[in-house]
């Protein structure tokens, strides 16, 4: 097969299940959004999706999603930042990005809020939260979220659209089902305290190997790469 026959294929399967998972769970299907995650692939891959009708993309870094950019800037694309963002990058991610699900900390959400403000952008953002207090991984702990979804309120150009999650590795995606009830609880939690529920209505969680049990939990935006695009070959 053509690579635009196999991604196309690929495509087709994993939008007939989670069509699948979101039924199972009660939920429409058009209510889970998906991100066709190309970090490591180029823009051969990116325009094979875009022609079997993808919009949204995630990146995880910043420089490598740039050139994406700019090698496929003649289609319409919604790019998502999906990695740890350094603040120094954090200007060229409010521009770049229609939203960035990884927003980790106070001065990182500042800085973006900012660019955003200067350049007349208005990303969405997504906090982050740090479930498992995994060092290797980043994220806001769980105990610190309603402050910087309260700071996230009142940003001017930045407007907080949900929660993200990336829960350990398990072989057994039922594993991370917990993670995931937690994150949508932790959303649930806030929304009764008061924080506008437009503002949390999106839970960014789930991957090739286990979006179906992130939908079942309440997952709007899920993360797939691997089962789109093959196996990545480069680290990333
Ligand atoms: C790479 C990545 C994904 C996609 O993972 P796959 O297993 O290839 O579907 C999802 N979320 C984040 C944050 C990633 O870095």
């Amino acid at each position: 097969m053509t690579l635009d026959a196999t991604i196309a294929a690929n495509l087709a399967a994993i939008r007939s299940r989670i069509a699948d998972a979101a039924r199972r769970a009660g939920r429409r299907p058009e209510d889970v959004r998906l991100v066709a995650v190309s970090k490591t692939f180029g823009p051969d891959h990116v325009r094979a999706a875009w022609a079997a009708s993808q919009r949204d993309f995630g990146e995880n870094k910043v420089q490598e999603a740039l050139q994406k950019l700019e090698a496929t800037a003649d289609i319409e694309i919604r790019w998502h930042l999906i990695g740890h963002l350094q603040s120094n990058k954090a200007r060229k991610a409010a521009t770049a990005f229609a939203a960035i699900h990884s927003v980790d900390s106070m001065d990182l959400l500042r800085r973006i809020d900012e660019a955003a403000v200067e350049q007349q952008a208005s990303p969405d953002v997504l906090i982050q939260v740090d479930l498992a207090g995994e060092e290797t991984k980043h994220g806001v702990p769980e105990a610190d979220v309603a402050s910087i979804v309260q700071a996230a309120l009142s940003c001017r150009a930045a407007r907080l659209c949900g929660l993200m999650l990336l829960p350990p590795w398990f072989d057994d995606a039922e594993q991370a089902r917990p993670y995931f009830a937690r994150l949508r609880r932790l959303r649930d939690r806030l929304v009764a305290d008061g924080v506008p529920a437009a503002h949390l209505a999106d839970l960014s969680m789930g991957m090739s190997h286990d979006f179906e049990v992130a939908i079942q939990e309440g997952a709007t935006l899920v993360r797939i790469g691997t089962a789109i695009f093959g196996k990545r070959t480069v680290r990333t």
